[in-house]
């Protein structure tokens, strides 16, 4: 069944070729785009206060008559100032406009007007600058501009507020009494929810902010439910077919354990023992690791394999780079040498794309279940790589994959464990909206003996007292990273503005020293040689771009200089500052910027402040909004158009209940009460059709 919200507003009255082409532009298709297209804020113009009561300082909505309007140029300036004055029957007041010379038109002696914006005082006068404005039509626009709480937008190209206030005013009285809550009337009653077309109309035209604040929770609601709706069905799916219930009793994973150079933290036991839980349990484990960057969530992911392992199944690992891979291969190499399995020894592999030599041996290998434990890149995920018998996969650095690809390593074995890995910490409330269908566990501890990474900002012109930090560093024995941002936009500028950089450091600040550079043009073989010599201390700095993000770990290397590090997030700051103080020595972190926006001041603060990823995700969500935060654009997330996850964790965690709720009762959502939310469900995520037919 087509619901009228899908109709496209193209053919809608008064709507021709031109103006649907500038909706288009704003994001408005259908009839449902205009409905939820919210107001960007409102203006309570039900008593609108007389201009002699401005006080200056504060943000008013005014409505007033021009008395006269003049232009001025300023050429010292090269501005062009438009001044007019404007009055009640209180008082006047200017109101200044630059370079908009075209508003003159508008601006005729007697028109009456409504001004928004910030009254200022100079001298004598009270003055608005750059006031948003809407001209009074009495006659036609006295209900939905005068005398109440009005809703302004962001316009789409050529339109005016009165226009599309009227617009969408004449579409909401046309179709909202034709209009079905998708959402099931059982749901709303518990939850407290205005239904769907009372929730519309507040929204847009609020007659009190009590109304519009219930409009809102009804809204956000919904975004949040739909948003779960997906995820509770995944899990109940997850539970479905039977899972492999593994051994977690045997000796080898005591042996691993007991073999390692240190104790486990508490929070890694504590990890281990959930993740053992559910491996031995009936279902296949589902589960998202947290851990902030050197808490050490590789060695208990080998320890899960290690599981699998001993009961007779194989393992997989993924992560993101050629580098980590190896990196990894090698660490967990040497953890396992002398451990066996029946008797013989466990094997390991190694699978990426630089992989040529023997490439068909080793595929024939893990086919016939002659290697134990793969370790790889997105190599992993092609068909020709099979397995004998699959029995967990572990993904790393998630956050660097696609939902997809996310998916595509399990379907190769018979609905195996999986564990999944981010050092990107995501506080409890946003993960449970993205990760819904996962069980969550967080390594909240640091290894003994870490200090805090001495966190230092330089601006530009103070660059050399950061490199004799670094250089005081080196003269101790110790080693350092540089990191240059290279951003995708600037690439090949940016790859030489490194090469340039480490050129010139050689022959200056660092002459006495060995440099390497690293970047992502070289071949991983290219790459992989560097971080060899810089492990092996052939190297004492290694100039990097962001390659090196992830995973690498060296101890020995105790200072960090990142250029221009205004121009990372946050995250990924704190990401490349987990790179150091991971031996036990007093390690440095100098943020060198080359121009400093107020932003990346609150950015690099944090940085200072904190050292804990959480606190420091948070900031960077305040900073930065959801939408915007590191690497959560492929989740969806900034489909929320005004449900906000931070802000409204009650509403939220009630949107996730009701939405486990239903799909225990309804699984296929096939009930009468539900039939709409599913066309709607599936609209939204045709993806998910699966989930809901007889599986
Ligand atoms: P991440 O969580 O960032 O992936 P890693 O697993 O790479 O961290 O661990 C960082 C370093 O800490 C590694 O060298 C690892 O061997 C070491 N490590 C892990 N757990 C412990 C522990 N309990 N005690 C001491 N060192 C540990
Ligand atoms: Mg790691």
């Amino acid at each position: 069944m087509e619901s009228i919200l899908n109709s496209p507003v193209r053919y809608l009255k008064g709507v021709g070729p031109k103006r649907a082409k500038s909706f288009a532009k704003s994001g408005i298709i259908t009839l449902e785009d205009l409905l939820y297209y919210f107001p960007r804020r409102y203006e309570d113009r039900t008593n609108l206060i007389p201009i002699a009561k401005l006080i200056e300082g504060n943000t008013y909505t005014v409505k007033a008559r021009i008395l006269g309007c003049v232009e001025r140029r300023s050429f010292r300036r090269g501005l062009s100032i438009l001044e007019a004055v404007v009055n009640d029957s209180s008082g006047n007041i200017f109101c200044v406009w630059f370079n908009q010379s075209y508003l003159r038109q508008y601006f005729k002696p007697g028109q009456e007007l409504i001004l928004y914006g910030k009254v200022e005082r100079y001298g004598k006068r009270l003055q608005i600058n750059s006031p948003e404005f809407e001209l009074v039509d009495p006659e036609h626009d006295a209900s939905l501009s005068i005398g109440r709480i009005v809703p302004v937008y962001s316009l789409p190209e050529g339109m005016t507020q009165r226009y599309f206030r009227y617009f969408v005013k004449n579409i909401l009285d046309g179709y909202l009494p034709k209009l079905n809550d998708f959402l099931p009337f059982d749901i709303r009653s518990r939850a407290g929810l205005l239904n769907l077309a009372k929730s519309l109309l507040e929204i847009h035209f609020p007659e009190n902010d009590d109304w519009r604040k219930q409009a809102y929770q009804r809204l956000a609601f919904e975004e949040f439910f739909i948003f779960q709706l997906p995820l509770a069905l995944r899990k109940l799916k997850n539970k479905e077919k039977p899972g492999i219930r593994h051994n977690i009793s045997g000796n080898l994973i005591g042996e691993f354990i007991s073999g390692l150079p240190f104790q486990l933290t508490d929070s890694q036991a504590k990890v281990l023992e959930e993740i053992k839980k559910d491996m031995a349990g009936g279902f296949a484990m589902q589960r998202l690791l947290q851990g902030d960057v050197g808490s050490g969530k590789t060695v208990v992911a080998t320890a899960a394999a290690i599981i699998a392992l001993q009961g007779g199944y194989q393992a997989v690992i993924m992560v993101p780079t050629e580098i980590l891979a190896r990196q990894h291969y090698e660490k967990i190499l040497g953890q396992v040498a002398g451990l066996k399995t029946k008797n013989a020894k466990i094997r390991i592999a190694l699978l990426t794309g630089s992989i040529k030599k023997n490439k068909e041996k080793l595929l024939r290998e893990i086919k016939s279940g002659r290697v134990d434990l793969i370790i790889g890149t997105h190599a992993l995920l092609q068909e020709e790589v099979e397995f004998k018998k699959l029995g967990l996969v572990v993904i790393d650095e998630q956050h660097k994959f696609g939902v997809g690809q996310r998916s595509l390593l399990p379907q190769k074995g018979d609905n195996p464990d999986i564990l999944i890995m981010t050092a990107t910490p995501i506080p409890r409330t946003l993960a449970i909206t993205l990760y819904g269908d996962l069980e969550i566990s967080v390594i909240s501890q640091m290894p003994a003996g870490r200090g805090a990474v001495k966190t230092l900002t330089f601006s530009h012109n103070k660059a050399e007292e950061a490199y004799e930090v670094l250089r005081h560093q080196l003269q101790s024995k110790r080693q350092a990273f540089i990191v240059y941002p290279v951003i995708e936009e600037s690439y090949a500028l940016d790859i030489a503005g490194a090469k340039k950089m480490c050129e010139e450091l050689k022959k200056g600040e660092l002459r006495d020293f060995r440099l390497g550079l690293i970047h992502g043009k070289l071949k991983p073989t290219e790459q992989q040689d560097l971080m060899v010599r810089f492990k092996n201390r052939e190297l004492d700095v290694l100039v990097s771009t962001t390659v090196l993000e992830v995973g690498i770990d060296i101890p020995n290397a105790t200072c960090m200089l990142i250029a221009h590090a205004e121009r990372f997030g946050l995250s990924q700051l704190h990401q490349l500052r987990g790179r150091v103080g991971r031996g036990g020595h007093e390690s440095f972190c100098l943020l060198v910027t080359s121009s400093a926006t107020q932003n990346s001041d609150a950015r690099l603060q944090a940085m200072v402040k904190y050292q804990d990823g959480f606190r420091i995700a948070e900031e960077d969500l305040k900073i930065r909004g959801p939408g915007e935060f590191f690497g959560l654009r492929q989740h969806g997330l900034t489909e929320l158009r005004i449900a906000n996850p931070l802000v409204q964790m009650q509403l939220l965690k009630k949107a996730r209940e009701e939405a486990i709720r239903l799909v225990n009762s309804d699984p296929k959502l096939e009930a009468r009460q539900n039939i709409l939310l599913k066309e709607k469900l599936l609209e939204r995520f045709p993806e998910h059709e699966k989930l809901m037919v007889v599986g």
